[in-house]
């Protein structure tokens, strides 16, 4: 094994430089991860143009690889050890918390980076922290004892493997958040990564119609939507989305409204409230915007919404997205758009924002490549 470990690190804001750093001396109870896949989402978009402090950090934070090195006591307690290929959450728990005993680490204070200076959290932590090796765009990673690691099944390769935060969130924003079930109806707005993986999460628990949105640059995304299970497509800038909506519902409205959009403002959350049904419909939120002036609070309030927060994945919807993975019932892998190696790793964000690059529905990096 190399003595040293290459990584990207992001030094400032847009910035990514490739770093040595040692490669850690692992004590009994951790564990060390080759990484094969990192997964980027719109959030590293955001995290790279705008930093939310100057260390440098390893971003990389949707990780799947093989574990290389393994304590005694690390492998007792997680049951998997040296040549297990794991997905491993970004949330490094402390494990005492009721969040923690719940599988929802993300809710866990040792992970909130908001909040806590002392947060760990994979892809957003500071290099500078003893180990250094907190994310995935990196040779390797270092798992300390209360790492969240799920085993990826044999069926599963790694790069499809390399979906399954998006597919997570698409369980736990669409079927644990916005309830949608057997005969639901859905409006998912953007056909991205998340959209995508949201509408195969309705499909399969049994959603009677599901609405995908999108812009007239997403002509092949809207087209895989239908692949993997939307009934409609619209293209918003070819057609009025919400006549579009009352004329397929035939006037009622949907159940339930899933915003996977980025950066488009307050247009999605307006057309939500309007597409839902007549009363107690689900509205489900990124909230990107810092303020949301002339919300229409009253119109909210007269139609019964709930809104939910977008806001990661539980232990059990990463278990369930693993599992639809191994089923291969959907073609997922045509998510699978583009890979880069560790040296592009500012290309592969650029991508995913949509500055370079074309189709881009997930991007992977792989570092050993
Ligand atoms: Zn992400
Ligand atoms: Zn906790």
């Amino acid at each position: 094994m190399a003595e040293q470990v290459v990584a990207a690190v992001r030094t400032a804001p847009g910035t990514t430089e490739l770093r040595e750093f040692p490669m850690p001396d692992i004590p009994d109870d951790g564990a060390l991860l080759k990484v094969e896949v990192a997964g980027i989402c719109g959030t590293d978009v955001k995290m790279y143009a705008k930093p939310p402090f100057a260390d440098p950090v390893i971003m990389g934070h949707e990780n799947v690889g093989v574990i290389a090195k393994a304590g005694r006591k690390f492998v007792e307690r997680h049951g998997m050890g040296e040549g297990d290929r794991i997905f491993l959450e970004h949330y490094v728990g402390c494990m005492r918390c009721e969040w923690c005993h719940q599988g929802e680490y993300r809710h866990c204070e040792l992970t909130d980076w908001r909040t806590n200076p002392d947060a760990r959290r994979y892809g957003y932590t500071s290099a500078m922290n003893p180990y250094h090796l907190w994310g995935g765009f990196a040779q390797y990673l270092y798992l300390p004892w209360n790492a969240v690691i799920h085993r990826v099944p044999d069926s599963v390769t790694p790069e499809l493997a390399g979906i399954v935060t998006p597919m997570s969130n698409g369980i736990e924003w669409a079927l644990f958040d916005g309830g949608v079930g057997y005969d639901s109806t859905v409006l998912i707005q953007g056909p991205g990564q998340q959209g995508l993986s949201q509408t195969v999460a309705c499909k399969q628990a049994g959603a009677s119609l599901i609405i995908v949105t999108g812009t007239t640059r997403d002509a092949a995304r809207l087209d895989l939507a239908k692949t993997l299970g939307a009934d409609h497509v619209i293209d918003v800038q070819a057609e009025d989305p919400l006549d579009r909506i009352r004329e397929i519902t035939g006037g009622q409205g949907v159940d339930v409204v899933l915003d996977c959009t980025s950066g488009a403002g307050v247009t999605p959350v307006l057309l939500g409230i309007d597409a839902l049904k007549r009363r107690a419909g689900t509205l489900l939120i990124q909230g990107e915007l810092a303020s949301f002036p002339d919300f229409p609070v009253r119109k909210l309030t007269e139609k019964a919404i709930t809104i939910k927060s977008a806001r990661g994945h539980s232990y059990r919807s990463c278990e369930l997205a693993l599992a639809q993975l191994a089923s291969n019932r959907f073609p997922l892998e045509r998510l699978t758009t583009h890979t880069f190696g560790l040296g592009e790793v500012d290309r592969a964000i650029r991508a995913v924002g949509g500055e370079v690059e074309q189709d881009v529905v997930h991007v992977s990096l792989l570092p050993g490549e």
